[in-house]
């Protein structure tokens, strides 16, 4: 199945769908499609090839693996974009109150997004708790207005209990803003059942929607008429070619939408979300942990000096594991060099991903020989692997 919707560089070991997803064949062919109604329809295809409506369209597609309904997602912009438009917007939600939190160890980019926040709106602060759900739970008082957090952690792949917490917040009037960029596509997600208010996400990881793909924004049908986005964005007016001096936005989660949209990666999207039409994410979620579990126990015998910082339990790991070693970053380079694809974080961890999209249990065999060769002959000592490059 993976020779068949993926395209890889021959004998390559792609375990870092995390961070950006192998490029699906269909991908390809759409896009060529796309450039083709470009060169033959120019302008005309906006409503020959109905490009204008492929935000919904996208996020249509999305819903199902979110658990959510169709009118509830839409594809726009960046992940840091929307979540600053989501936060902007639960925080009027609560105009009483004046207080976001999130988790300390939350990922950066969400930090900045929210410390931008604060900066920018004298009267919002925010707050910081340690990472565990206990903290984060016993840190909600009737004085916050938002939580936000990341739903898996991005080093160490721990999934904290969105429906508990969102719970608990509820109880104390908090909104909940999730960011699913390290879940979606991988781990079961139920967001109407739970109740949950809002979601952004990346589509470019675990989706493989290619570099730059656009991400999504998830909006509870129950918060639809009270949006407000901070970006009064024209492609999400109540009607964009009336061409009307003032700003009113479009019902529903259409509010988040900014600019023109991103017609060539949302094409490249659309053939990555194809790829999941017969996908049951509650299997692919169990034999990726498989796939986890058997590469540690593998590892764990043959090179123990690799401390792995992920859990083995089902629902308590999202799609990649992390381990421990002072020469991590050289140690990902070496792997690399020997055809096998993983990421570093700073300061000491290798992070591999092995979506069962893709891999399977002989893949994890043959990576564990790689990782044995790299640590055992200490490929990763050579000086070239100890530089470090811009992205890691
Ligand atoms: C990957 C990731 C992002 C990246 O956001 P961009 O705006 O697409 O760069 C943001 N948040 C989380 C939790 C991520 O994992």
């Amino acid at each position: 199945m993976k020779q068949e919707r993926f395209s890889f560089k021959e004998n390559t070991l792609y375990m870092c769908g995390h961070s950006l997803g192998p490029m699906p064949k269909q991908a390809q062919k759409i896009i060529e499609r796309c450039l083709k109604d470009w060169a033959q329809e120019g302008v005309l295809a906006w409503n020959k090839s109905d490009w204008i409506h492929l935000p919904y369209k996208m996020g249509q597609l999305i819903a199902p693996l979110i658990g959510a309904k169709e009118d509830e997602v839409i594809v726009c912009d960046s992940t840091s974009v929307n979540l600053f438009k989501v936060l902007h917007s639960a925080l009027r939600l609560n105009p009483k109150r004046r207080i976001i939190i999130t988790s300390s160890g939350n990922f950066p980019a969400d930090l900045y997004i929210a410390q931008g926040i604060a900066h920018f709106n004298n009267n919002i602060e925010l707050c910081y708790v340690p990472d565990d759900s206990n903290n984060i739970i016993e840190s909600l008082t009737e004085e916050v207005a938002v939580l936000t957090l990341a739903h898996v952690d991005y080093r160490t792949g721990l999934i904290y209990d969105m429906r508990e917490i969102t719970e608990r917040a509820h109880e104390l009037g908090i909104i909940v803003v999730w960011d699913l960029s390290h879940s979606v596509g991988v781990v079961p997600l139920s967001l109407t059942k739970d109740n949950i208010d809002f979601a952004v996400g990346c589509t470019y990881k675990y989706l493989n929607g290619g570099p730059g793909a656009p991400s999504f924004v998830y909006a509870n049908r129950r918060h639809h008429k009270n949006l407000v986005c901070p970006i009064y964005g024209w492609i999400g007016h109540r009607a964009p070619f009336t061409f009307s001096k003032s700003f009113e936005n479009t019902p529903g989660v259409g509010a988040f939408l900014g600019g023109t949209p991103y017609i060539l990666s949302m094409k490249a999207l659309e053939g990555a979300l194809g790829v999941f039409d017969d996908i049951v994410i509650e299997r692919l979620y169990k034999d990726t942990i498989n796939n986890g579990n058997y590469l540690i126990d593998l590892l764990n015998q043959k090179v123990p000096e690799l401390v792995c910082v992920s859990s083995r339990v089902l629902g308590e790991r999202g799609g990649h594991i992390a381990f421990k070693h002072d020469q991590a970053y050289a140690i990902s380079r070496a792997l690399i060099a020997e055809d096998l694809i993983c990421d570093y974080r700073n300061p000491d961890l290798i992070r591999l991903s092995m979506p069962s999209l893709y891999l399977d249990l002989h893949d994890m065999q043959k990576a564990s020989l790689i990782i044995e060769k790299v640590i055992r002959d200490k490929l990763y000592q050579k000086a070239e692997f100890q530089q470090k490059l811009f992205v890691t």
